[in-house]
């Protein structure tokens, strides 16, 4: 294989841009996918993979770093994006109260008004495939397998096996680098850790998920009508339990039940037992749901499990690179999966150029710029892996909280009243910004101290004056 021939594995949103990065810099990219290529035309039918995502600022930026800017004639995929998605500017609250009733509480995400974009999942793919396709140095490879990873024992160099239908034998080749973006179950990360020494940890939370949907509402006009207030993301939380959903840009939702497997094994049992479910806990939901729909969903779909991925390092030797959930899947409640592993794809293109700029030719500098990624990448994705797991409990519980809401409207005033950027909310860290994840879990750390400490000292001082006014009436008594 030519040296500066690279394999991309994985034909999903973040092996594609992986493609068009590589492809960009002059390289030429051999592109495996197992799917049929038809089955990136059309929505997913399995209750596997999310219908619509929410993208926020670092997949933009990474999007527009490495996806190209646009121009006159071709509008970027970021520019597409951002045009074409439904933003929402707020978490929408169904709080049930005591009484039975549901009221709405509307919380901001942001203290400037930004927005986080509601995209489907498959278009988004398909025009990342579409852009690697036409470009003339990425060669696209559908129904291809990866099977096995060897390493050569003299050169970094590997050989990759694929599976192909109708053929006897396995297809083989060999490559000097190899970008894994095969996704969580990654067969690369599996077949290379134990050559590499990658350690790799796999942990599987209790709850599972379905996927439902709000149909579009009655339109007398050729605009689309949504039953909820479209502008927001949904939460129903219920403490153990909780249920989403997020706009489509035809009218619908795309609705998210998370809850615990033994609650899907209870009550998602028949059509009696689903519908008392949701009439207890989603009443304004199950009013704008197909109830036929939702009890086909409930009833037949198999919850999907929630998990997450950590391995270090996150590249093999000077041959193969990690990026996206191949490297880190996570829990999805921060929004921030794909986000995450688009960054990871500026990042690594960064520490390459840079690699480059330094070392001039290519082994070299592939070994540095893996190594850095590394380096650069592993605490951030930690970061996220455990600020996504902790938003569980903020988003099915602790939103209805007091002392949540509280906290909510001090970041909200100082953000405003201090001097620009010396305070932020960890949302508006993680979601608005490109800085480290690791850096923004420092800071809300720190002013989360702040925050204790300015109330511990205002709570003495107040607990010392009326110490002291009690004082001077029994004194003067
Ligand atoms: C319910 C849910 C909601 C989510 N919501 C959000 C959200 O709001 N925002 C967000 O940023 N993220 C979200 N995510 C996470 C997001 O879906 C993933 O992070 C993202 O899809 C990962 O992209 P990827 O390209 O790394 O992997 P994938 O999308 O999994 O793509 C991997 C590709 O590799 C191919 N492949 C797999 N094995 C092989 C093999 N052996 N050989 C060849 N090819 C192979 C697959 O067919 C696939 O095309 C959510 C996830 C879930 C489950």
């Amino acid at each position: 294989m030519a040296p500066n021939t690279v394999a991309v594995v994985g034909a999903g949103p973040v092996g594609c841009l992986t493609a068009i990065g590589f492809a960009e810099r002059g390289y030429d990219v051999a592109l495996y996918e197992s799917q049929p290529e038809s089955s990136f035309t059309k929505q997913p039918t399995s209750s596997q993979r999310s219908i619509n995502l929410a993208v926020s600022v670092r997949g933009i930026t990474a999007l527009r770093a490495v996806g190209g800017a646009g121009d006159d004639e071709h509008r970027s995929i970021a520019d597409q994006v951002l045009s074409e998605a439904v933003p929402m500017s707020a978490r929408m609250i169904h709080v049930h109260d005591a009484d039975g009733h549901v009221r709405l509480d509307r919380q901001p995400y942001s203290t400037k008004g930004e927005c986080i974009y509601s995209f489907e999942r498959a278009k988004l793919n398909w025009m990342l495939l579409q852009q690697a396709a036409e470009h003339p140095r990425v060669h696209l490879y559908f129904q291809h397998t990866l099977v096995h990873v060897h390493r050569a024992r003299d050169n970094d160099e590997v050989q990759l096996v694929f599976r192909v239908p109708d053929r006897m034998e396995p297809a083989r080749a060999n490559y000097g680098l190899v970008a894994a973006c095969d996704g969580v179950h990654s067969a690369v990360r599996t077949k290379i850790a134990p050559l590499a020494r990658i350690n790799t940890v796999q942990e599987y939370i209790d709850s599972g998920y379905v996927e439902l949907r709000v149909p579009p509402g009655k339109s007398d006009t050729l605009s689309p009508a949504w039953q909820l207030s479209v502008s927001c993301l949904h939460i129903w939380p219920r403490h153990d339990y909780m249920l989403i959903a997020l706009p489509n840009v035809d009218g619908s939702f795309t609705s998210t039940l998370f809850a615990p497997f033994r609650v899907f094994a209870e009550h998602c049992r028949d059509r009696a037992s689903a519908l008392a479910f949701f009439r207890d806990n989603f009443p304004d939901a199950l009013a704008v749901m197909d109830a036929d729909e939702l009890v086909e969903h409930l009833t037949s779909r198999m919850p999907s499990s929630l998990g997450s991925v950590q391995c270090t390092p996150m590249h093999a030797g000077s041959s193969v690179v990690l990026l996206g959930d191949a490297a880190h899947g996570m829990v999805p409640f921060y929004g921030q999966g794909l986000n995450c592993g688009l960054e990871d794809v500026r990042v690594f293109f960064e520490e390459l150029d840079a690699a480059l700029a330094t070392h001039g030719k290519l082994p070299d500098a592939q070994g540095v710029a893996l190594r850095n990624y590394t380096a650069h990448r592993t605490a951030d994705v930690r970061a996220i892996q455990l600020l996504a797991q902790e938003n569980y409990t903020e988003m099915r519980s602790k939103v209805v909280r007091r002392d949540y809401q509280l906290r909510k409207w001090l970041d909200g005033v100082l953000t405003r009243t201090l001097p620009s950027g010396a305070w932020k909310s960890l949302y508006e860290m993680v979601t608005f910004s490109n800085m480290g994840y690791a850096t923004a879990r420092c800071n809300e750390l720190r002013q989360q101290r702040i925050l204790r400490d300015t109330l511990s000292a205002v709570g003495l001082t107040l607990l010392w004056g009326a110490s002291w006014a009690v004082y001077r009436a029994c004194r003067s008594a």
